[in-house]
């Protein structure tokens, strides 16, 4: 059998992680069963359209590294994939429901449904029960029905649900479901708008299209017993797709599904890109933006509801291809943990090479530099991602760890400067200052500074301890960063210098308590 599997998101707003895990489980099962991966847009609503989802869909998943094989974009044999341009071929599909005596006109007006819901004390089911009451192809004579189609009453189309069968459904992740149709109603298939419903349209465009396996949110579930019934009635059984409806995401505290507040409240993306909206200017953050890796993104998502059953944490995209299976994603929704997100983000990023670091965060340097101060080469910047990219989970959090490799300190740590600051010192630190100015090393070197320093306190029986601290209060201004012989190299024997001298200056004008 030819594997062809569709992501098809509605583009009704951007698409939150969870759609993206969507199309990350089937662009997987795709690639890992030399298979099709397509990409279709269900816009049939045109009252939830929104102008950009579309592109954001695209991009978001260009970021993510999921080819996509056929589509929007890329065309191929079974187009158009977005649906408002199929219009034509649901109309023929509905009227062939029509003809069989599946489906039925109906003619019931919004308010006329709503008087019959208040009624029935606010529940009301348009099915086998209550259908011969209402106004439709199925109640009315059919030259009543004539007429008001002549003469353009608004319609929809429902689905005639068939009485007390037994449908038996099969889910790759849940096994068998069953239901008796007695408890389903009858579904609008087609729009007085002239568009079909999300039920008509996918099943016919999944049958054109040769789908092969649906993989889905499980929102959808409670649907399927309708899809089966769909595909019976067109007489598509033998072809129909397998299903595979995948478990929720869950909130960090594991009750109930992963919404946008959760994200704004705990402050951690649940979108992959930024997104704009483009009424309010309102921005919602991205899993981009925040500074997460594309490879990390994805492989936080593929282990949300999906594992190989070993403790493997970390997989490339072509090593979950490898090993993806939809027989190995949960029942169970598994929760979303912000921390082990950055985690894997962490991993990433020590993973990669400084050379490759530096690239991506000179980027954001020079948008931030605006001037005020001068980037060291690209030598020098690969050192100082060195030694700080344990510290940090993301590019953007380097500055944090090493804005003094870019700027001399302003002010220097008032609890610091009492600890650490005394009498003694100002007279030290000039007789280092001294030594490092005779220095007469080819290139800057940790250990040609840690050699002068420590034959120093030696001679002198200072404090080694004591000396690195004040040199530490020079050179950043507090008690961070990496080792101070490491500084000093990067800054260079005149900036060291400089600094020194400069905090000598300073904290020694500072009152003493
Ligand atoms: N358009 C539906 C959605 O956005 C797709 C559901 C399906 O994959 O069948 O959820």
């Amino acid at each position: 059998m030819s594997i062809r599997v569709r992501f098809a998101p509605s583009p009704t707003g951007p698409l939150h992680m969870g759609g993206v895990r969507t199309a990350l489980y089937n662009y997987l099962f795709a690639r890992n069963r030399g298979g099709v991966f397509i990409l279709r847009i269900e816009d049939t609503d045109q009252n939830r359209f929104v102008q950009g989802a579309e592109e954001y869909i695209m991009e978001a998943l260009d970021w993510c590294g999921i080819r996509v094989d056929e589509g929007v974009r890329e065309g191929g044999p079974s187009g158009p994939y977005r649906q408002s341009e199929r219009k034509e071929i649901y109309r023929q599909y509905a009227q062939q429901l029509i003809d069989n005596g599946r489906a039925y006109y109906a003619f019931d007006t919004g308010g006329e449904i709503e008087k019959r819901r208040r009624e029935a004390g606010g529940i009301f089911a348009y099915d086998q029960n209550t259908r011969m009451e209402m106004r439709n192809s199925l109640s009315l004579s059919e030259e009543e029905v004539k007429k008001m189609l002549v003469s353009g009453v608004p319609y929809v189309i429902r689905f005639k649900m068939p009485a007390d069968e037994e449908i038996i459904m099969q889910d790759i992740i849940r096994g068998e479901v069953r239901v008796n149709s007695n408890t389903l109603d009858d579904k609008v298939l087609y729009k007085s708008d002239g568009m079909p419903t999300y039920h008509l349209a996918h099943v016919v465009d999944d049958h054109l299209m040769e789908i092969s396996h649906v993989i889905r949110g499980e929102e959808w579930l409670p649907s399927l017993p309708l899809h089966y019934m769909l595909y019976k009635a067109f007489g598509w059984s033998g072809s129909m797709p397998r299903f595979a409806h995948l478990p929720l995401i869950l909130k960090p505290t594991g009750s109930g599904k992963l919404s946008k507040r959760d994200g704004d409240k705990m402050g951690f993306p649940v979108f992959p890109i930024d997104w704009k909206n483009s009424e309010t200017g309102e921005v919602y953050p991205g899993y981009r933006e925040a500074g997460y890796f594309p490879e990390a993104f994805v492989n936080i998502l593929a282990l949300l509801g999906w594992n190989d059953q070993t403790d493997r944490e970390i997989y490339s995209m072509d090593e979950l291809i490898k090993v993806f299976s939809l027989e190995r994603v949960g029942k169970a929704g598994s929760r979303f943990d912000p921390d082990k997100a950055r985690w894997f983000n962490h991993q990433y990023l020590i993973k990669k090479s400084d050379r490759e670091i530096s690239k991506e965060w000179v980027k954001i340097l020079e948008a931030k530099s605006h001037g005020s101060f001068r980037l060291p080469d690209s030598g020098t910047l690969e050192k100082i991602v060195g030694l700080v990219k344990e510290r940090v989970d993301f590019v953007p959090g380097l500055w944090d760890q090493a804005w003094f490799f870019f700027e001399a300190p302003q002010v220097y740590d008032e609890k610091t400067v009492r600890k650490r600051w005394k009498e003694e010192t100002p007279g030290i630190l000039k007789e280092i200052m001294e030594e490092i100015r005779g220095i007469k090393a080819e290139k800057e070197d940790p250990e040609v500074y840690e050699k002068v320093i420590k034959d120093m306190t030696g001679k002198h029986q200072w404090s080694l301890g004591g000396v690195m601290n004040a040199l530490r209060l020079c050179l950043v201004g507090k008690p961070m960063g990496p080792g101070v012989f490491d500084i000093m190299a990067v800054l260079g024997k005149k900036e060291t210098i400089s600094r020194i001298e400069a905090a000598i200056n300073t904290i020694k004008t500072e009152p003493r308590i």
